[in-house]
């Protein structure tokens, strides 16, 4: 029979389909420590991000057939060198791009109309200052009629295209590979219309762009810094849900204090899982510890999706 340890975790959904299909599925976790010598009686491991496959581990299990990643990184795995001793490293990028495309738009929601500061201040002085708090959170904003920019669009760029598309915004996308995407808008269940985006100059974006999110790879320099910033219409609010880094913390720190930025949504930071304070505490920021890709339907679509793979793999074996 063949067996296949899912490390980090399986979704039922996943574990179901495999086993249905006739696979051992383990989802009692291994030791980082102990797999060398417990890994070599499986066939399949899949992983998230914690458990690490280096080379050692692969030399370790030669009747290993598949390395499955539950996401969208690689790091922890040592992919090429998998590849090279005929074993195939399969993940699921697509699985959560609606999930994080959803947290973007929560995001901007919240930012619009101060949630995020109505969900630290009510709970404290909501009895005593209701009217007070509710003078402060009057100057709310409607998504629809604005201009929605995306840095990067990719999947989950196009996700957030939709759902902008759906609550009336235009949008105006920039990245250097992609010239123009269908973009499909689920209008209600089975019912669809779509429509075509051509990108745009990164200067034309931002210069026009109300709401700004990023969802772009983790870049070595970051793509927001303070030259963009400049350039950016005043008040503008930028939501970060790709990769710690691809904003200049520091400038997005300074553009928030002048006013340039009005608000800032962040899910990915720079240093994870030890974020700086002044970003976590600030009055302009609404924060999320890289969450986006955590909703039931992402995580049902990963283990799913993996599931199909593996089954797919010894069917054509
Ligand atoms: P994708 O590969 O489908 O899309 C990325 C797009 O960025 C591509 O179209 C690429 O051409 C474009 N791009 C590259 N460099 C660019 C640049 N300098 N300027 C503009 N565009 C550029 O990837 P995706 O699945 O959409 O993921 C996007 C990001 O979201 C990744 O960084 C990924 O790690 C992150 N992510 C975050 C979470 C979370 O929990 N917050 C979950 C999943 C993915």
């Amino acid at each position: 029979m063949i067996k296949i340890l899912a490390n980090d975790g399986i979704h039922p959904a996943g574990q179901e389909m495999l086993e249905a299909a006739g696979f051992q599925v383990n989802t009692n976790k291994i030791a980082q420590e102990d797999l060398m010598e417990q890994l070599p009686s499986y066939d399949v491991v899949l992983v998230r991000s914690a458990t690490k496959i280096r080379e050692s581990l692969i030399d370790a299990c030669p009747n290993l057939k598949i390395i499955g990643r539950g996401g969208v990184g690689l790091d922890n795995i040592d992919v090429d060198y998998a590849k090279g001793k005929g074993i195939a490293v399969y993940n699921t990028p697509a699985a959560s791009s609606r999930s994080v495309a959803e947290l973007v738009l929560a995001h901007m929601l919240t930012l619009s109309r101060s949630l995020h500061l109505s969900n630290r201040q009510m709970p404290a002085q909501g009895n005593t200052e209701f009217k007070a708090l509710k003078k402060s959170y009057a100057a709310g904003s409607e998504l629809q009629g604005k201009t929605l920019g995306i840095i990067g669009f990719g999947r989950i760029g196009q996700q957030t295209a939709s759902l902008g598309l759906v609550m009336g915004m235009k949008i105006c996308a920039v990245d250097p590979f992609v010239q123009e995407a269908q973009i499909e808008m689920a209008l209600q269940h089975g019912s669809t219309v779509s429509a075509t985006i051509a990108t745009v100059s990164m200067d034309e974006m931002l210069s026009t762009s109300d709401y700004i999110s990023l969802h772009v790879p983790s870049t070595e320099r970051p793509i927001i810094s303070n030259q963009e910033i400049q350039k950016m219409k005043n008040g503008v609010i930028i939501v970060n849900a790709s990769r710690g880094g691809t904003i200049d913390e520091d400038a997005l720190l300074q553009g928030l204090q002048s006013g340039k930025i009005g608000g800032a949504g962040l899910d990915v930071f720079v240093g994870e899982p030890t974020p700086r304070q002044e970003l976590l505490q600030h009055a302009k920021i609404s924060v999320t510890p890289h969450t986006g890709a955590s909703t039931g339907q992402a995580q049902a679509n990963i283990g799913t999706e993996l599931a199909e793979k593996i089954i797919a793999y010894y069917k054509n074996q």
